[in-house]
Parts: C-alpha cells; sequence; structure tokens
C-alpha cells in the first residue's frame, strides 16, 4: 500500500490529511527523517514559508527532501510552492529554497494586488474547471526548459511540473474537488 506523507512543520496539513482519507490513500503525517522513510510521495502544504523553511532546517530535513524527491513524486501548494522553487525573488533571506524544480517564484505576487480570491482555472493534463482558492498567494515569473507549465491565471503562472514534482499557487485541499489530488496520485503508481 502506498502512503502519501504530508510535511507537517506548519501550515494547512490537516486539511491535506482530511482529502487524502476521503480519497482512501493512506497519509501519515512527516515531521521528522524517519517519518519521511516510511512514504512514498510528499505534500509540502501551504503556510508560512519563512515557518516552514525555518523548520525544515531545524529538523535536519533539508538535504533528506531533496534525495527523496529525485526518485518520489511531491506536491508543493503556495508556501509549498515556494520551498520547492529554484529561486525566490525576495527582499530578505529568510526562506531557502529546494531547488526542486527548475523556477523562479515571487512571493505574495498576487497578494500585493489582493488578499484572497477564488477563480475557476484551465489546468492542462487534468480540466478546464478547476477550482483555485489563492490565499496571499506566489506565482510563478519563470521556468526553465523542462518545466511544463500547467495553469496562467492573470498571465501569471500558477501551475507547473517537471517530472514527478507538481507545484501549484492555488490551495486545492481547500475545495472540495478532487481532480489535482487525483493527478498526483497517478504519479506514484
Ligand atoms: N504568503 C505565504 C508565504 O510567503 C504563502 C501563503 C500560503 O501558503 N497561503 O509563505
Amino acid at each position: 500500500v502506498k502512503t502519501i506523507g504530508v510535511l507537517a512543520l506548519q501550515g494547512a496539513i490537516t486539511e491535506h490529511l482530511q482529502m487524502l482519507v476521503h480519497l482512501q490513500v493512506k497519509a501519515e503525517p512527516v515531521k521528522t527523517r524517519e517519518d519521511l522513510a516510511t512514504v512514498d510521495a510528499l505534500i509540502i502544504p501551504g503556510g508560512e514559508s519563512t515557518a516552514i523553511s525555518r523548520l525544515i532546517q531545524q529538523q535536519g530535513l533539508f538535504n533528506e527532501i531533496q534525495k527523496f524527491a529525485k526518485t518520489h513524486p511531491v506536491l508543493g501548494t503556495c508556501a509549498g510552492l515556494i520551498l520547492c522553487a529554484k529561486h525566490i525573488i525576495q527582499s530578505d533571506n529568510k526562506v531557502i529554497p529546494l531547488d526542486l524544480i527548475d523556477m523562479t517564484v515571487e512571493r505574495n505576487g498576487f497578494g500585493r494586488q489582493v488578499d484572497s480570491f477564488e477563480t475557476t482555472l484551465a489546468v492542462s493534463n487534468i480540466a478546464d474547471d478547476i477550482p483555485a482558492v489563492f490565499i496571499r498567494a506566489p506565482f510563478i515569473q519563470s521556468v526553465g526548459k523542462d518545466v511544463k507549465v500547467l495553469s496562467v491565471c492573470d498571465d501569471k503562472i500558477v501551475m507547473a511540473e517537471q517530472g514527478n514534482i507538481l507545484v501549484m499557487s492555488f490551495h486545492p485541499e481547500l475545495t472540495k474537488d478532487t481532480r489535482v489530488f487525483e493527478y498526483f496520485i497517478k504519479k506514484i503508481q
């Protein structure tokens, strides 16, 4: 039986675990390196990327997540997307990106315009009516040639994938729609 881990340091942890249980997938919170060794895929949730980044360092998970991502699927949403990036545009350097996917992101990219909003997105490979909740969301400013852009909102890239790494600016765990998770789960099989 495949198990999906949810990085459980800070942020929207319960919502992801509940979504996975609803989809009848075995789900476990991941707090330590030992926890990470027991799962087949990892979700890095939304929250506060500075806090999650600090806790990744404290728990000694930085190199472990990088190693894990070479051979296992990883999904990053919102703050999780920021952490998966190669580069972050920011004034301070409080977030150390994991460099799992070749992209540059802008933190709070949408937040400066409007704090949160809900919309419907066309997502390549999935459907053209995916409900998406954005909360002080980042966007993807640019991607490398091996990255596939899956969705764009207001001319900004909001979802992308590179091999087994899938990232999105919005929060799929906050809607009842399960299609983004089903797409990710298929990467494990
Ligand atoms: N603005 C947050 C950050 O920079 C992300 C917001 C979220 O995950 N909903 O970490």
